[in-house]
Parts: C-alpha cells; sequence; structure tokens
C-alpha cells in the first residue's frame, strides 16, 4: 500500500468514529455498516434501505496541506472532500432519513436551504446541503455557527441535536496554512 493510501485510510478511519460518536451522542442509531470498496462512478452513497455507507476511500481527496487558488480540501474546514469529510456527509443523508422516518423532520429547512449561503459548490439540492452542514457540524460545528448561524441553530434547535466538538475553529483545523481562509469565512 502507497503511504498516500494508508493516510486516507486513517483519515477514513477518524471520519467514521466522529460520524458514530456523534450518533451515539445524540440517541441516534448510527449508519449499520461503513464500507470502503472501489466503486465505477461516484466516490460514495447512502443505502436508506440497508442504512449502510458506502466510500471509495482511495477516491477521496488528498488533503491539501496549503490551499491555492480554488484547490482547497482538508479535515474538518468547510471543504472537506477527505476521507474524514465523505463519511460524515453520507451519515449526514443517514441522519436527516431517519428523522424523516420518525416524523420529526422540519421542512423549514428547504427554506433555510434557498436562503443562506451554500457550505461547498456541492449543493445541488436541498437533501445535498442538509449532508454537506451536518458534516460541517459533526466535525467543526463553531466554524458552521459563524459561517452560517440560521443553519447552526436549525441543527440544534429545530432537530435538537448536539456538537461533539467545542473546539474553535482553527484548533480543529489544526493547520495554519489555512488561518486566512477561516478568517475570512468567520468575517462573511
Ligand atoms: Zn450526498
Amino acid at each position: 500500500m502507497t503511504p498516500a493510501m494508508d493516510r486516507k485510510l486513517q483519515l477514513y478511519k477518524h471520519g467514521c468514529e466522529r460520524a458514530v460518536i456523534f450518533c451515539y451522542a445524540n440517541n441516534l442509531p448510527p449508519p449499520l455498516a461503513f464500507i470502503n470498496r472501489k466503486l465505477k462512478k461516484d466516490t460514495c452513497f447512502y443505502d436508506p434501505k440497508t442504512t449502510k455507507v458506502t466510500v471509495d476511500v482511495s477516491a477521496t481527496a488528498t488533503p491539501v496541506l496549503k490551499p491555492h487558488h480554488m484547490c482547497w480540501s482538508w479535515p474538518a474546514f468547510k471543504t472537506d472532500r477527505t476521507a474524514v469529510g465523505v463519511p460524515c456527509h453520507e451519515t449526514g443523508h443517514h441522519i436527516q432519513f431517519h428523522l424523516m422516518k420518525e416524523r420529526i423532520w422540519d421542512r423549514r429547512w428547504n427554506t433555510l436551504y434557498a436562503n443562506t449561503p451554500k457550505i461547498t459548490s456541492y449543493e445541488p439540492v436541498a437533501s445535498e446541503a442538509f449532508a454537506e452542514t451536518m458534516r460541517l457540524y459533526i466535525l467543526n460545528p463553531q466554524l458552521l455557527a459563524m459561517y452560517s448561524p440560521l443553519r447552526y441553530a436549525f441543527i440544534k434547535d429545530n432537530l435538537g441535536l448536539s456538537a461533539i466538538e467545542e473546539r474553535d475553529p482553527y484548533e480543529v483545523v489544526g493547520n495554519p496554512n489555512y488561518n486566512a481562509r477561516i478568517k475570512e469565512l468567520i468575517r462573511g
């Protein structure tokens, strides 16, 4: 195995752990399993029938140590397509599916989706926006709170989900190369 792949697998393990801890902390059943396997088209998907998450870890983004023009992706940053963020994004789909099944899903999300700034460019529909928002809430809730207070409040107050990370956004990201970008996001 290449060192790069070995690193991705470590990140993946961490991402799955954070997702599971978040579910347990909120009395939600976690996804039944996280499966790493080669996929032909997508990087990942969630199957609501089995409640399993599948991730092609080899296809996840390599963390960008020094962000540059249009190129940034880092564990727990606003854009995180690494093996940490991907299982948490899929767990976001799982959580939405579970809340809808339990009839505690709040339709106000659709309005909020249309009227708040996007977390990342990948928000083609309200459910993807929710998964992206949930990923950031699981991994770096204070960054979400400062960047998008309305989305943060929706998850915390309307859905009643508690955060599992209390450290400030800079500490959570833990890479000084991202500090200037975090500062920009927080200032709005
Ligand atoms: Zn998705």
